[in-house]
């Protein structure tokens, strides 16, 4: 059978409005409260925090925004307030995820501290504990851990708490991607000293762009709001005491989030189907879907991922920014089954490509359970027995086209899709 590329692009993850987005951005509009200020902002906040069960929730520019006000009040609490045009975290190491989208940790790099990259673990594709217990034997001065949940799978939050508590360090949670998704019946965002969610427009909901930062406390709510309005001082002139920023969501991106906030539960219904449907249509291939902790943790399923089997990879060799594959009978690799699927008018990616990869952060320290080390070569991962989860997931996986308008007869096309590049 021959198969037809779509008339519609399929897309990874894009926008879905329902109505009231409309409704409340007209109402903003009507009424003039076209700026920083107004009821969107006051009623998405109170939603946000209620839905997350947080005392407050303030919203903001982007989710990026969120994690650098967070990071820097991390910041201040444990190192106090840096001089004028100093980061707060010169100077100092900062554990973070991996792998994850470089918006989490370039803050750390924004106020003047190192990342220390931890290795990921396999059963959740988040921070392993155990790399990250290595870390604090290496490094045991450091204060500030910053994690993500990666693709809406929660990573192994206890164990980390446990971890991070032992030798007083504060967490950044980065629940960008995984809105609404739950550990323990708790929902993620609320595990961190604070944590932040996107609004960003391929996220489970969208404001087409925005993000929160999510507090228990009221007087850390109080301050990235300050902050985050230039930190105005209570005074009839602009008066600073502190540096500011311009980071406060716009009243209008505020109506379209306040109508999507009540869409977020079927927006997950929906992502859930099509993680299923893959999880049933593949399972007779060599492959795995993205795995998560079936006891304790519910995921948003923002994103449906596989993983390609050891044995039935076919040679893939990536450069900085190309690829070459060579085809084989029986086997198939990330990026042959991305063409297959673009062939089609449908859109994958590959996973996050891990931070210690990345160029801009290869200088910067890396550990794993195995060690302490930087971006390795295959050659020598085989020869030495040292660990890269991170490095293999990124090998082997790639991220399925979770499109939550894409049909089940679009799905089932594009099974047969990568059911033929086993073939
Ligand atoms: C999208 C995303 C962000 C950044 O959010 P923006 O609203 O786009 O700034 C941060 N972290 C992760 C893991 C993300 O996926």
């Amino acid at each position: 059978m021959e198969i037809k590329p779509f008339e519609k692009k399929v897309y990874l993850s894009s926008p879905t409005m329902h109505g009231d987005e409309l409704k409340f951005m007209q109402e903003a509009y009507e009424t003039n409260w076209m700026s920083t200020v107004g009821a969107n902002i006051n009623e998405s906040e109170k939603m946000i925090a209620e839905k997350i069960g947080c005392k407050d929730a303030v919203a903001l520019s982007s989710g990026t925004a969120a994690l650098h006000l967070a990071i820097k009040l991390a910041g201040e609490r444990l190192y106090g307030q840096p001089r004028t045009g100093h980061g707060v975290l010169e100077g100092k190491k900062v554990f973070c995820s991996d792998m994850t989208f470089d918006a989490t940790v370039n803050p750390v790099a924004y106020e003047g501290g190192e990342a220390v990259y931890i290795d990921t673990e396999a059963d959740t594709w988040n921070m392993c504990p155990k790399a990250l217990e290595k870390a604090f034997e290496i490094y045991p001065d450091v204060k500030l851990v910053v994690i993500a949940h990666l693709y809406g799978t929660p990573g192994k939050v206890d164990e980390i708490r446990k971890i991070c508590d032992q030798h007083g360090a504060l967490i950044v949670e980065d629940a960008a991607e995984s809105l609404g998704a739950t550990y323990k019946g708790k929902q993620t965002g609320i595990f961190g000293d604070y944590g932040i969610i996107s609004f960003n427009g391929n996220k489970i909901i969208t404001g087409s762009a925005g993000g929160m930062f999510l507090t228990n406390n009221i007087e850390d709510a109080h301050k990235v709001r300050k902050w985050s309005t230039q930190a105005r001082e209570d005074a009839p002139w602009y008066q600073h005491e502190e540096i500011g920023y311009n980071y406060r969501m716009s009243n209008v991106i505020a109506g379209v989030v306040r109508g999507q906030i009540p869409h977020l539960e079927e927006h997950i219904a929906q992502k859930k189907a099509i993680y299923n449907r893959y999880k049933e249509g593949l399972k007779d291939l060599p492959v795995k879907m993205n795995p998560f902790d079936e006891a304790n943790s519910e995921p948003n399923f923002w994103l449906s991922c596989l993983i390609i089997d050891k044995e039935a990879m076919c040679k893939q060799v990536r450069g900085e920014k190309d690829v070459l594959y060579v085809s084989e009978p029986g086997k198939s690799c990330p990026t042959q089954i991305l063409e297959a699927i673009a062939a089609i008018n449908a859109e994958g990616r590959p996973i996050w490509k891990p931070m210690h990869m990345q160029p801009i952060y290869r200088m910067n320290a890396f550990i794993t359970v195995s060690g302490n080390g930087r971006a390795r070569s295959n050659a020598y991962i085989k020869e030495t027995g040292f660990t890269d989860v991170g490095a293999d997931i990124f090998e082997r996986g790639l991220c399925l086209p979770s499109d939550n308008k894409m049909t089940p007869q679009q799905q089932d096309v594009i099974i047969e899709v990568i059911k033929k590049c086993f073939e």
